[in-house]
C-alpha cells in the first residue's frame, strides 16, 4: 500500500478505531492510571516491554498518544512528544540537546519569550547563546561556531516580521560542523511547512497556535527527524548507560543512542525529561488538538488567502508605511517563500502606521471584528501592538532587528469573511487618524 497523503494522515494516522470499540472520535481516556492486571502483566508493563500498554498518564496516555503519533505522521518524523506548552517544548529540547552546558546559535527576531530564556536564563544553565545578525548569511553562521558549539535553533518564519529562515542552507551548515538544526516551525504549521524534508532535525511547536487553531488550548510538541547522529561524540548525554533503560537485549550498553537508534532523541525526550520533569499534556486538551488539526489544510488556505487580500489592501492604504509580508511578491525574500512555502507563508503578519503610539492606540480602541489580545493562530482574526504587548521582553537593541517600532501592528487573520475584516481595518485606520 502507498502511503496516504498529508490530508488523509491527519484524520486517520495514529488511531485503530478496533481497538476503541470502533469509536470514531478519538476517546478522552481522561486518567491518570491504569490498572496493570494479573502480576506478571504488571511487571511487563512497568519494564515497558509490553506495546500499546499504559500505567500512568505522565509517561503515556492513549489519547496523548494519538496526537503524538499524527504528528509524527504528517511530519516524516520517527517521532513526537506532546508536552503542556510550547515554552516546554522549546525547554525540553534545548536541555536535552546542550545538557550540561555548551553554545546554542540563534538569530535575533525569536519568539519574545524564546529570547528572554536564551538571553538572561538558560546562562544560569551553563547554555550560552551567540546571536546572529542574520541566519540566513552561511559565512557568518561558519565564522560564529565554536568547539562546544552544540545546536542551531531557528524560526521558519519569524513573528511579526515573517522573515524566511533558509532551512536548507542553514542544515547543511550545522551538518557540517556536527551539530543539529532545530526549528521552531509553529508559524507555518506541519501543513504549510515541513522542515524536516528540508534537513531540520527537531521541529518544535507551540501548537497553542495554528495546529489547534481555536484559541482554546495551551500546548507544545517535540517532533524528531531521526536523522541526526548523536553518537558522534558531542553529546555525552546520548551515549552514557542508563539504568531505567537497561534490559536482556541491552545488558551492556544501554545508553539512549544504542537502545533506541533513530529514536534516540525523542525517546530521551518522553523517558528523561517529561517523565522528570514532568510538563505532560492533558488528555482533553490532546483530544481538542485532534480536533483542531482534522481542519488545518481547509483553515490554513483560507486564513492564508484573506492575509494576502489584506495585506494588499493595507499596501495601498495611505496610513499605512510598510507591511511586513514575506509572501509579497514584492517582498525581498520573495524567492525562498516561493521555494518553501508554496502554499503561503501563513497567517500572520505586521505592518507599520505613519503616525505615532496615539494612532496605535486609537486604531486598537475602534476595531469591531478583529479581536485585540496576544495570541496567533485563532479562528477569530486578532490585533495586537508588539512593543507594548508581547515583544515587551525584547530588549532595545535587538528590536530594530525584527521591525519592533510604536508603531508596529500585528495581525493573525482568522476565518472571518475578508471583506469584512477590510472593512473594519479600513474604518479603524480612519478612526486613527481623525
Ligand atoms: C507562542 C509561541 C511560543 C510559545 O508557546 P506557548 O504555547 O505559549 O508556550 C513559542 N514559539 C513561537 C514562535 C510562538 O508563537
Amino acid at each position: 500500500m502507498t502511503e496516504n497523503k498529508f490530508d488523509t494522515k491527519r484524520i486517520h494516522a495514529g488511531y485503530d478505531p478496533a481497538k476503541h470499540n470502533y469509536a470514531s472520535s478519538i476517546p478522552i481516556y481522561q486518567n491518570v492510571a491504569f490498572a496493570l492486571g494479573d502480576a506478571r502483566r504488571g511487571e511487563a508493563v512497568a519494564a515497558g516491554t509490553l506495546p500499546d500498554t499504559y500505567s500512568y498518564s505522565r509517561v503515556a496516555n492513549p489519547t496523548v498518544e494519538v496526537f503524538e503519533k499524527r504528528i509524527a505522521a504528517i511530519s516524516n518524523a520517527v517521532g513526537a512528544v506532546a508536552v503542556g506548552s510550547g515554552m516546554a517544548a522549546i525547554t525540553y529540547t534545548i536541555l536535552n540537546t546542550l545538557e550540561g552546558g555548551g553554545r546554542l546559535i540563534a538569530p535575533k527576531d525569536i519568539y519574545g519569550a524564546s529570547l528572554d530564556e536564551f538571553e538572561t536564563f538558560l546562562p544560569k544553565y551553563n547554555i550560552h547563546t551567540d546571536f546572529v545578525d542574520d541566519i540566513n548569511d552561511v559565512d557568518e553562521l561558519k565564522r560564529t561556531i565554536k568547539p562546544d558549539t552544540k545546536a542551531i535553533f531557528a524560526e521558519s518564519v519569524a513573528n511579526p516580521s515573517t522573515a524566511i529562515s533558509d532551512v536548507e542552507a542553514i542544515a547543511e551548515v550545522a551538518h557540517e560542523a556536527g551539530i543539529p538544526l532545530i526549528i521552531d516551525n509553529t508559524f507555518c504549521t506541519p501543513y504549510l511547512f515541513n522542515p524536516i524534508d528540508f534537513g531540520a532535525d527537531i521541529v518544535v511547536y507551540s501548537s497553542t497556535k495554528g495546529i489547534n487553531g481555536h484559541g482554546n488550548v495551551v500546548s507544545g510538541l517535540v517532533v524528531d527527524g531521526g536523522h541526526f547522529d548523536w553518537s558522534n561524540g558531542k553529546f555525552p548525554q546520548f551515549e552514557e548507560n542508563e539504568f531505567t533503560i537497561k534490559s536482556e537485549q541491552f545488558p551492556e550498553n544501554y545508553s539512549f543512542a544504542n537502545v533506541f537508534g533513530v529514536e534516540a532523541f525523542i525517546q530521551r525526550i518522553r523517558l528523561k525529561y517529561l517523565r522528570l520533569f514532568g510538563a505532560v499534556l492533558d488528555p482533553f486538551a490532546a483530544y481538542l488538538e485532534l480536533i483542531g488539526l482534522e481542519t488545518i489544510s481547509e483553515r490554513l488556505d483560507k486564513e492564508v488567502s484573506t492575509g494576502l487580500k489584506i495585506a494588499k489592501f493595507l499596501k495601498q492604504n495611505p496610513h499605512v508605511k510598510n507591511v511586513y509580508y514575506s509572501g509579497l511578491p514584492d517582498s525581498a525574500q520573495y524567492n525562498l517563500a516561493e521555494k518553501y512555502f508554496p502554499k503561503g507563508i501563513g497567517s500572520t503578519f505586521s505592518f507599520d502606521l505613519d503616525g505615532d503610539l496615539d494612532n496605535v492606540r486609537k486604531l486598537l480602541d475602534s476595531v469591531k471584528v478583529f479581536l485585540y489580545l496576544p495570541n496567533v493562530g485563532d479562528s477569530r482574526s486578532l490585533i495586537v501592538n508588539p512593543v507594548q504587548v508581547t515583544h515587551r521582553e525584547v530588549q532595545e537593541d535587538k528590536r530594530a532587528a525584527n521591525h519592533l517600532t510604536n508603531q508596529l501592528l500585528r495581525l493573525s487573520i482568522g476565518l472571518e469573511d475578508s471583506d469584512d475584516l477590510i472593512a473594519d481595518l479600513d474604518q479603524a485606520i480612519n478612526h486613527a487618524f481623525e
